[in-house]
């Protein structure tokens, strides 16, 4: 069998076969759309390129609110975690919603030695409860095996079990946490990603003369790019579209997968993800720095979500789709 991940020729009888979905199952794919690869590559790349791309956070979020499950079944969650403040201080915290709980936990814990100037040192610890307590656990047993003893502020020793009963008065149930969430797009993470699925793609519908071709080797090498060097086409992909932004805005359905081979001059494959996040990519040689030619024949593969169920379309039954609620008469 031919893998166009590898783009190796396999021994038919030393080969394990996988299925591959072609956009993710985890992010709703579907089954209806799938090519075969080999074993090897399936696996790799999985954890190489989906999982950074899946592990993000616009797509983590994406996963979250539509309740897309993993392929073992697992249920989404979302953290919401960040810089919070804390009495004044920044706290690393993680929020972590998942479908039947919401749990604040302060992330790492961290411990203030200020030198009290008599040869003393005075200790605040912070962090998550648990692991606040085995801080305070380590250090006590420490200080005791040296001999040494532990006093509260006011002056009373510390014992070890007194321990639980000091952690239960001092933690704070936090309500309302402020957190600020920021956000890294990872361009390199998302260029992979989409250089997979313009492959695969490619592969799907063009076919092995696709895939075999000087564009297969293209995507290959954006797919296992290292550096943004090696990317090509550069900016071509969400959220660095702004001159393909008006395509992507063309085939943009909310709650949808569109994916589009457009056979234009050079064939080209429009992909949003979510009606949000999206990539242009020629699947043939186009000039250097010329967008590809836009093109009315081509086919349109549409997955519904969470349903994932998959409608194959023209790209003109896509057009009139998107002008018919203008189309509606106007009433007096
Ligand atoms: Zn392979």
């Amino acid at each position: 069998m031919y893998c166009p991940y590898c783009g190796i020729d396999h021994d038919d009888a030393t080969t394990i076969r996988s299925i591959e979905h072609i956009v993710p199952y985890g992010i709703g794919g579907s089954d209806s759309l799938t090519i075969l690869t080999c074993d090897r590559s399936n696996n790799e790349l999985g954890s190489t390129v989906d999982a950074p791309f899946m592990s993000s956070y616009v797509v983590r979020a994406k996963r979250f609110f539509l309740g897309l499950e993993s392929n073992k079944g697992n249920a989404p969650t979302l953290d919401l975690g960040g810089i919070g403040w804390i009495g004044g201080k920044e706290v690393p915290i993680s929020y972590i919603i998942s479908g039947d709980t919401k749990e604040l936990k302060i992330g790492k814990p961290s411990v203030i030695k200020t030198p009290n100037g008599d040869g003393t040192e005075h200790w605040a610890v912070s962090g998550d409860p648990a692991q606040a307590r085995q801080i305070l656990e380590g250090k006590l047993r420490k200080q005791m095996a040296l001999g040494k003893t532990v006093n509260l502020e006011d002056g009373t020793p510390l014992r070890l079990e007194d321990l639980d009963r000091i952690l239960a008065e001092r933690t704070k149930t936090i309500l309302n946490p402020s957190v600020l969430k920021t956000t890294q797009h990872d361009y390199l993470e998302f260029a992979r990603f989409f250089g997979k699925l313009a492959l695969a793609m490619g592969h799907f519908h063009l076919g092995e003369s696709f895939s075999r071709s000087a564009s297969g080797d293209r995507l290959r090498k954006n797919m296992n790019a290292e550096t943004m060097e090696e990317v090509t086409p550069y900016g071509h992909i969400w959220p660095e579209t702004e001159p393909v932004q008006g395509a992507l805005n063309m085939i943009a359905k909310e709650d949808h997968h569109t994916l589009v081979i457009m056979d234009g001059e050079v064939p080209t494959l429009l992909v949003s993800l979510f009606g949000e996040i999206g990539a242009l990519i020629p699947l043939g040689e186009a000039p250097v720095g010329r967008l590809p030619t836009f093109s009315d024949r081509g086919m349109v593969w549409r997955i519904g979500l969470p349903s994932r169920v998959l409608r194959r379309l023209t790209i003109l039954e896509m057009v009139e789709e998107r002008l018919a609620p203008l189309r509606q008469p106007i009433r007096e």
